[in-house]
């Protein structure tokens, strides 16, 4: 059976989320876009709302819900700002392998709180030199009696700079590549951690980004998250459940560069009548439009089959490729059709332009997407 119909319960969760959206993020996004400073009273809010917990099961206190249920309140989220929608975002992307990898003790400690009093979590795999090959990473994780001491410094962290957490990945032996791999929670109380100043962004200013170092952390052996040789195969699993999550953003910002273009159009006079008439723009306009309807299917598509607990790597990797893609192309479009105006500060089509770049960046590259699919495919074929 084939349906696109949402039921009484997503459609309830998308208005909530579209009316935080419209009343909390819009109106502060230009501001924190400009001054690159981090909303923390938008993310109470956003806590408050249980936007930052919604895969959290409810017996720990978050909202239970299922990836698609969150890609829909997502994409409202990222139609006001997708630098706020993934200051909040990131908190799932940590919590996620707690919720599906956790002992009962690690869920009792860390998701529970969490979920009680205003918190933040950040995810740290890349390092200075270690982008799309994490196998590669540099920070070391080694075992001494009942801790492991941990050093090593992550880079381009988002919410570095206010985790009460971080779910660091570290190597208990860089020979053994993404076998030594370990993953271990750590709060940014324990001694010997610290932050960057906030990086200066091109785009998605309102999110805090920081490298994050760790030294000589001792970090009790039972905020181990899996065991060695586990911990890289279960930061792939979690991407593969999150991808989703960021190809929406992607879609709720291109969906908002679609709707003000075409505004700016219906109103805009060249020729002696509105630009929407001539027909490039109308054929401009109609490819964004099918461009933004095509990524939230295939979104759809890859949140749907990891709410049936079916692997969706290849899935979930075409959706964040697409979605990406496609926020980039509309919201240059969208400059496009805004001509002059739209390259300056004073409309906000130049902003998502900034916004959608690093989407094809990070959560694994447009590059790095498109192996996943093609390794993928490779397999199929055997
Ligand atoms: C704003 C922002 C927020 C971020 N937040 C986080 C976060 O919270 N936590 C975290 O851990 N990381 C985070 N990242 C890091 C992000 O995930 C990495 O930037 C990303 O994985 C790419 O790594 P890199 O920048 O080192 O690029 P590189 O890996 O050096 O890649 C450079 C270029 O080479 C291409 N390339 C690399 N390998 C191949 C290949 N095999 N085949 C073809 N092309 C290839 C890439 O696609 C890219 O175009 C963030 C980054 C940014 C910019």
């Amino acid at each position: 059976m084939i349906g696109f119909d949402l039921t009484r319960q997503q459609k309830a969760l998308q208005e909530k989320a579209r009316q935080f959206s419209r009343e909390v993020i819009l109106p502060v996004a230009a501001q924190h876009d400009r001054d690159g400073t981090f909303p923390l009273d938008v993310m109470e809010k956003a806590h408050q709302q249980g936007f930052f917990t919604p895969l959290v099961p409810k017996e720990y206190g978050g909202q239970g819900l299922g990836v698609l249920d969150t890609c829909i309140i997502s994409e409202e989220l990222a139609a006001g700002c997708m630098g706020i929608y993934v200051s909040i975002f990131v908190s799932t992307l940590a919590l996620y392998p707690i919720i599906k990898f956790g002992t009962e003790r690690q869920k009792e400690r860390f998701l529970k709180p969490f979920c009680s009093k205003f918190s933040i979590a950040s995810y740290c795999l890349s390092e200075l030199t270690v982008g799309s090959d994490p196998a590669s990473m540099k920070t070391t994780a080694v075992l001494e009696g009942d801790h492991y001491l941990l050093n090593g410094t992550k880079m381009w962290i988002t919410n570095g700079g206010y985790a009460d957490f971080y779910l660091v990945f570290a190597t208990t032996d860089p020979e053994k590549r993404h076998k030594g791999i370990i993953s271990l929670i750590v709060p940014s109380s324990l001694e010997g951690v610290s932050h960057g100043e906030p990086i200066d962004k091109m785009g998605q200013r309102a999110s805090n980004t920081t490298a994050v170092t760790f030294k000589n952390v001792r970090v009790p052996k039972e905020n181990v998250l899996a065991g060695e040789g586990e911990g890289f195969k279960k930061a792939m699993a979690a991407l593969d459940i999150t991808r989703p999550m960021i190809a929406v953003g992607a879609v709720g910002l291109a969906r908002t560069a679609t709707e003000l273009a075409t505004q700016y159009a219906k109103k805009r006079i060249q020729f002696g009548v509105p630009i929407i008439q001539h027909q490039t723009i109308q054929f401009m306009l109609a490819d964004m439009a099918k461009n933004v309807e095509a990524a939230r299917l295939l979104v759809w598509k890859a949140a749907w089959l990891a709410d049936q607990g079916i692997r969706n790597s290849k899935e979930a990797a075409m959706a964040k490729a697409f979605a990406a893609d496609a926020a980039m192309q509309v919201t240059t479009d969208a400059v496009q059709i805004y001509g002059g105006m739209g390259y300056t500060k004073w409309h906000p089509v130049e902003k998502l332009m900034r916004d959608a770049k690093v989407i094809q960046i990070y959560e694994g590259s447009a590059q790095i997407m498109r192996l996943v699919i093609a390794r993928q495919l490779l397999r199929e074929m055997e």
